[in-house]
């Protein structure tokens, strides 16, 4: 933190509680944010903040990064921003000038909004499996196939599609990412927005690819090296889980403790009984842990110095820890913690999928194990 990280989350903050707060019930209910949140949150100059500013960006580092997606945890406000900045740091990474001036300050903007698309119904932790491909013709690649579980699916006008291009090579040989533009775009289709138990104000899709055409020079570097990009980019994406994992964790213990202490039960509050306090010291002393390493992951991470491995212990120790402190504080909050009008409840809910997405915590172990 400095003077210009704290300037930065008071803009953040003030922006999140008047803009997306008061819209929250509405979000879960449409599952998704409304659209004009992009344009707005954009306007405020609050995405790809470390993207540089030649490009529309906010210029800053992972630690401004990380002071949006702390804010986002801390209001229990769930959007796809950390998504559009991956998918950012691809285009910075992999893209051509052109390519790099032709997304970035639109993104930065909300007027493109991005999703990132791997899964597929047979290729989830196994991206071996994916059956999506580009056929070369012409001056075009010709897309067919499906993607599910697609974050900001809904509103995507940029996706990063991971795909075979080509078809005879086995495995993770012959992957490559292709940038697709969907507005408008014959064969391109939005499916279902998937119900999901949590994180409801996210919009999660199906999208399918039927003979779309997309220009060659959507090509994201050279074929067949998309899985060495994916494997290069995913430690951003798992420390960016790991920072809403420790905000969440630690939010849920504030929440908690001030809950303990105003409840009453056989004549004094919760916290005067030795488990609540035992149970709480737990969870703040496992929270403080995780800030640490947090912040150790973050600080190598600007350093250029955070390997895929430690990357993998975060994403998977942080969220594990996440879901072990909210489950402690949903039962110290008795049967209004199962209420979803209780924050602790929405919390509870929201932090399973941590341990899901951006690759489960067994695939985190098997990388931190074949390591060792
Ligand atoms: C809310 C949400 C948002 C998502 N957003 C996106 C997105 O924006 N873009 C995108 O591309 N994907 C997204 N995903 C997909 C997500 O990354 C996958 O769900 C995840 O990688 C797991 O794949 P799977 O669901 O196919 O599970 P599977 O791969 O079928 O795994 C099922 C179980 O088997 C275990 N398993 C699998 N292989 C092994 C192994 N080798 N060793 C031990 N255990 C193993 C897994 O750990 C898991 O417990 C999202 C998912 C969700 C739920």
């Amino acid at each position: 933190m400095d003077d210009e990280l704290r300037i930065f989350r008071k803009t953040v903050r003030q922006f999140i509680q008047e803009q997306f707060v008061p819209h929250q019930s509405r979000w879960r209910e449409q599952h998704r944010p409304d659209d004009e949140a992009w344009t707005s949150i954009g306007k405020a100059g609050i995405l790809l903040p470390d993207i540089p500013e030649e490009y529309g960006g906010g210029g800053g580092t992972f630690a401004h990064e990380t002071v949006v997606n702390e804010e986002l945890a801390l209001a229990g406000v769930h959007f796809g921003s950390s998504i559009q900045s991956i998918v950012g740091h691809y285009i910075l990474s992999y893209g051509t000038e052109e390519q790099r001036r032709n997304w970035l300050p639109r993104m930065a903007r909300g007027e493109l909004v991005a999703a990132i698309a791997m899964t597929e119904p047979s290729a989830g932790s196994d991206l071996a499996g994916v059956k999506t491909t580009a056929r070369r013709e012409g001056g075009d690649y010709v897309l067919n196939g499906s993607k599910t579980f697609i974050t900001n699916g809904w509103h995507a006008s940029l996706v990063c599609v991971a795909l075979k291009t080509d078809l005879r090579a086995a495995g993770l040989k012959g992957i490559s990412l292709v940038m697709v533009e969907p507005k408008n775009l014959a064969g391109y289709r939005v499916g279902r927005t998937l119900e999901k138990v949590g994180m409801n104000g996210l919009d999660t899709c199906e999208i399918f690819f039927d003979d779309v055409r997309v220009p060659a020079a959507n090509l994201l570097g050279a074929e067949g090296k998309g899985f060495n990009q994916m494997v290069q980019q995913l430690p951003y994406e798992r420390l960016t889980i790991g920072v809403g994992a420790v905000a969440m964790a630690e939010q849920a213990v504030a929440i908690t403790t001030k809950y303990v202490k105003e409840r009453m039960a056989f004549g004094k509050p919760l916290l005067d009984f030795q488990n609540t306090r035992f149970k709480l010291a737990q969870c703040k002393t496992e929270a403080h842990i995780g800030r640490v390493f947090l912040d150790s992951c973050i600080q190598r991470f600007i350093a250029g110095q955070l390997d895929a491995v430690t990357a993998a212990m975060a994403k998977y120790w942080l969220t594990e820890c996440q879901c072990r402190i909210v489950d402690e504080c949903v039962q110290l909050h008795g049967g209004y913690g199962y209420m979803i009008e209780y924050p602790i409840a929405r919390m509870w809910t929201d932090s399973r999928v941590q341990r899901i997405y951006a690759g489960t915590n067994e695939i985190m172990k098997e990388l931190i194990g074949w390591a060792l």
